[in-house]
């Protein structure tokens, strides 16, 4: 850790007033025009900050009109059913947040009133909201002078501060926190935190920074000792795994088995086509038999007849897709918690994840096209 850090001249009153006000006046002249900037509603402001997690501003836009339009108040989102907020949220992925967001909204209706409340430990109490999400909330809705730190801020402190140690480090976390803190001002504390996720978005890129263009060239450790290049420093990612599965198209007529997930585990509560792992050297054939077993069927998969490939954290899947016609046997519980035997159009109603429909799309198109050959 390089001892200038929280260190005198950046952290001297003048240069931390110079600093601020370049920012602001920054933000006001350059900021995007997002949706979320015209709200003083804690809730919306609250919605934006979870959909922004791990996230693209583009792809949030179109999804926070519609679930503000679908759910206007954290009593609306409450009193909803929690599978029509997962179809709601499809395609938006880490639908463990949609969840959070719906089980916190019952929670503020049980303890405050269904309003989000203007102090940190409530929030924090609630279901998926780390301090990011509570201090960002505090800043921009009730106007605290709170610190925020997330993957763009980091960057931007990292290469404002000289600090060449990798900020995944908690102690280097720590510090970071406290040049944050130190950094909020009393005055437009929500509009600062924004300015400088902003820059770091725009101007303090990973890649390619535009310190030509930047408001705080002139207090930046990183562009005078010229390693900008170095900060923030990466540790080595973790090596993609090919991982290949086979997933089930139960068939009787027009109808395809769809069944759903367990309430816990990832994609949680959302329905797909049976899908498993296959084990190491199993055939494809061989691994659907076994899947078919499990879930309470027997019949005669036959060969491949899609595949889609998706990437989960360092997981490269490939699902493979078989299809079992007319399957004897009735649906067992276990891997899956229900199923439903169901037309294509009957399978919009349904949370179903962004791989998943892919799927199902490429077998109805499958199926069209042998339809008209
Ligand atoms: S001068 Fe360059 S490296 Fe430093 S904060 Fe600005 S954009 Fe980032």
């Amino acid at each position: 850790m390089p001892v200038h850090l929280l260190q005198p001249p950046f952290f001297q009153n003048p240069s931390l007033r110079v600093t601020r006000r370049r920012l602001l006046a920054w933000f006001a002249k350059y900021a995007r025009d997002l949706p979320w900037r015209h709200t003083r509603d804690p809730y919306a402001i609250w919605v934006a900050e979870v959909m922004l997690q791990q996230t693209q501003v583009a792809a949030v836009i179109p999804y926070y009109g519609k679930f503000l339009a679908a759910f206007p108040s954290i009593a609306a989102l409450a009193g909803a059913k929690e599978q029509d907020v997962l179809r709601l949220w499809q395609g938006l992925g880490y639908y463990r947040r949609a969840r959070d967001l719906y089980h916190a909204a019952r929670a503020l209706c049980t303890t405050h009133g269904g309003e989000l409340p203007d102090d940190a430990e409530a929030l924090g109490r609630l279901p998926g909201l780390g301090r990011y999400t509570v201090n960002a909330i505090l800043s921009q809705a009730f106007h605290r002078p709170v610190p925020i730190l997330e993957t763009n801020s980091v960057r931007v402190l990292c290469r404002l501060l000289g600090v060449r140690d990798d900020p995944k480090k908690s102690v280097v976390r720590r510090r970071l926190w406290q040049a944050s803190e130190a950094l909020v001002p009393v005055h437009a504390p929500g509009q600062f935190n924004q300015a400088l996720m902003e820059l770091g978005a725009l101007i303090c890129t990973p890649a390619q920074p535009a310190c030509g263009e930047c408001p705080l060239a002139r207090h930046c450790e990183a562009r005078r000792t010229g390693t900008v290049q170095e900060i923030p420093r990466t540790s080595r990612s973790a090596r993609i795994e090919e991982v290949d599965e086979v997933a089930l198209a139960l068939r009787k007529d027009t109808r395809m088995l769809l069944v759903q997930r367990p309430p816990a585990g990832r994609w949680a509560n959302m329905w797909e086509l049976p899908h498993g792992h296959l084990k190491k050297n199993e055939t494809h054939k061989r691994g659907a038999k076994r899947l078919l077993k499990a879930l309470g069927f027997t019949g005669n998969p036959g060969g491949r007849i899609a595949a889609v490939r998706h990437t989960v954290t360092r997981f490269r899947i490939t699902l493979n897709c078989m299809a079992v016609e007319r399957p004897r046997g009735r649906f067992c519980a276990g891997l899956y918690v229900r199923a439903r035997w169901l037309t294509p159009s009957d399978m919009h109603g349904y949370p179903i994840s962004t791989p998943q429909r892919r799927l199902i799309k490429m077998l109805g198109e499958r199926k069209r096209l042998s339809k008209s050959g």
